[in-house]
């Protein structure tokens, strides 16, 4: 795993990721669930060291994003419309089941028949983001272009604050 898909996985609990405040500090962040902030720092030997709940929270992510990368299995090999409607059906299961029926910025109910879920990129393709689980979230089509190629951070404002 990497610290991007850790930062997604963060963002899809509903952490608040904060500036890092030296070079050490891999990544800092809040989440609802604990109390306090949480860093992974690198250490001298560009090893990771924890603080607070990260260890638990890095340890989750990991199977998490293992896990359901495993079991959802989208082979790299070109698919054929049909493979690739079913592929996107699953992974649309996948997210509903991890984070529920709403839009990850505007909280819209997605599944209510009006409007069709899109997979959003929280690390955009254009900056290397990847296809897995973990940098993905359900949003609806209008915040999905709204969030475009912005950095993760600038699509983390555009989040409705009141979840
Ligand atoms: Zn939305």
């Amino acid at each position: 795993m990497t610290l991007e898909q850790f930062k997604a996985w963060l963002l899809s609990r509903g952490a608040t990721i904060e500036p890092s405040t030296s070079e050490w500090e891999l990544v800092r962040y809040r989440l609802p669930s604990a109390p306090g902030v949480q860093i992974i720092y690198r250490n001298k030997k560009e090893r990771q060291t924890y603080t607070g709940t990260s260890f638990r929270d890095w340890e989750s992510a990991y199977h998490q994003v293992n896990n359901l990368v495993e079991r959802v299995k989208i082979p790299s090999q070109p698919l054929n419309i049909r493979e690739r409607s079913n592929a996107r059906r699953e992974l649309i299961v996948q997210l509903r089941k991890r984070d529920g029926d709403n839009c990850f910025y505007c909280t819209t109910d997605l599944f209510n028949g009006e409007i069709d879920p899109t997979i959003e990129h929280l690390i955009p393709k254009a900056h290397k983001g990847s296809n897995h689980i973990g940098n993905l979230v359900l949003a609806c089509e209008p915040c999905n272009q709204r969030a475009g190629d912005l950095p993760l951070i600038q699509k983390l404002q555009l989040r409705k604050i009141s979840q």
